[in-house]
């Protein structure tokens, strides 16, 4: 970007002031920077209003899959972050159903072997894929030679991993036997491996579920999430942003972080989340210079300093 070095500097006074008065726009990650769990961050709607006001672009990009666009754009709605548009939220499961579209251009009926939510399944269904596979799948008869015999859809041009608590050893072995097929493609919508909850409780995230499937095919799946840029050019193809003139606010180094120095964008770490302060600066001292933010702040809420009235 063209703030130079990371240096995870505070983000206040005439710099803050600088720093959103050169902005067009804010990308903001979800989970542990509006919000955790039901609790939003104190603030977070005002601060979303005031940029607005300013003129400033905001758009939201979730590794989360676990809802399709229209439950999140709701979820916004009910959490108090009013006047936001769905066309604005990206989440993972969007731009893996994106991708596939691209990848799969041509294929008449494109189906695909979903391990993830119902979101995920409608998503992909919404850009012409057949979703198979989406829900709970117990093991079927006494041994591998049963497990083999269970009869596969035909068709499938693509296994897409996202969170899926119905994950079983019956789902990896029709994920691997689809995989060693021609030209199927493996897709992960994140690779988080930790899903955080309230109170730092965690639940095992996307990434653990992906690796499994990786492992057993011995292939590398395409993941769409952050840190993959992937996500970038998703939101490119519907809104022209100068990653220059972009903040990135996230609350996670390794995805978030990472993510906004691979796009070329000024990022910001809130400490609302997942990352401390004393991670940052441990990246900064070991000179991994594309995990330190160039700023943090406490809470997004600390933008507002920024802004004009
Ligand atoms: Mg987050």
């Amino acid at each position: 970007g063209a703030m130079g070095m990371a240096r995870c500097e505070r983000l206040r006074g005439a710099a803050l002031r600088d720093v959103l008065g050169q902005a067009q726009g804010v990308l903001f990650d979800c989970d542990g920077v509006l919000w955790n769990g039901e609790r939003i961050v104190p603030g977070a709607p005002e601060l979303l209003q005031r940029l607005a006001r300013a003129g400033k672009n905001t758009l939201f990009v979730s590794n989360n899959s676990r809802r399709a666009r229209p439950e999140l754009a709701l979820r916004f709605a009910r959490l108090g972050f009013a006047g936001l548009r769905a066309e604005q939220l990206f989440s993972s499961a969007l731009c893996a159903a994106r991708l596939l579209r691209q990848r799969l251009a041509g294929v008449p009926d494109p189906k695909a072997y979903v391990l993830g939510s119902p979101a995920l399944a409608a998503e992909l269904e919404a850009v012409g894929v057949t979703s198979v596979g989406v829900g709970p799948d117990v093991l079927h008869g006494d041994g591998p030679s049963d497990w083999l015999a269970v009869p596969l859809e035909p068709d499938v041009r693509a296994v897409v991993v996202g969170f899926d608590p119905h994950f079983s050893y019956m789902k990896l072995t029709k994920a691997v036997r689809y995989l060693q097929q021609p030209d199927c493609l493996l897709v992960g919508t994140n690779m988080d491996n930790r899903l955080p909850l309230e109170n730092g409780r965690f639940i095992a995230g996307t990434g653990c579920l992906v690796r499994a499937v990786e492992m057993a095919a011995q292939r590398q799946a395409d993941i769409i999430g952050k840190p993959s840029p992937y996500m970038f050019q998703c939101i490119t193809e519907d809104f022209s942003v100068d990653p220059a003139r972009t903040l990135m606010v996230g609350d996670r180094l390794e995805t978030d972080i990472l993510f906004g120095h691979r796009c070329g964008m000024t990022t910001v770490l809130t400490l609302t989340g997942v990352s401390s302060l004393e991670e940052a600066q441990a990246y900064l001292t070991a000179g991994q210079r594309d995990l330190v933010p160039h700023y943090y702040v406490e809470s997004i809420a600390d933008l507002m300093e920024g802004l004009e009235d």
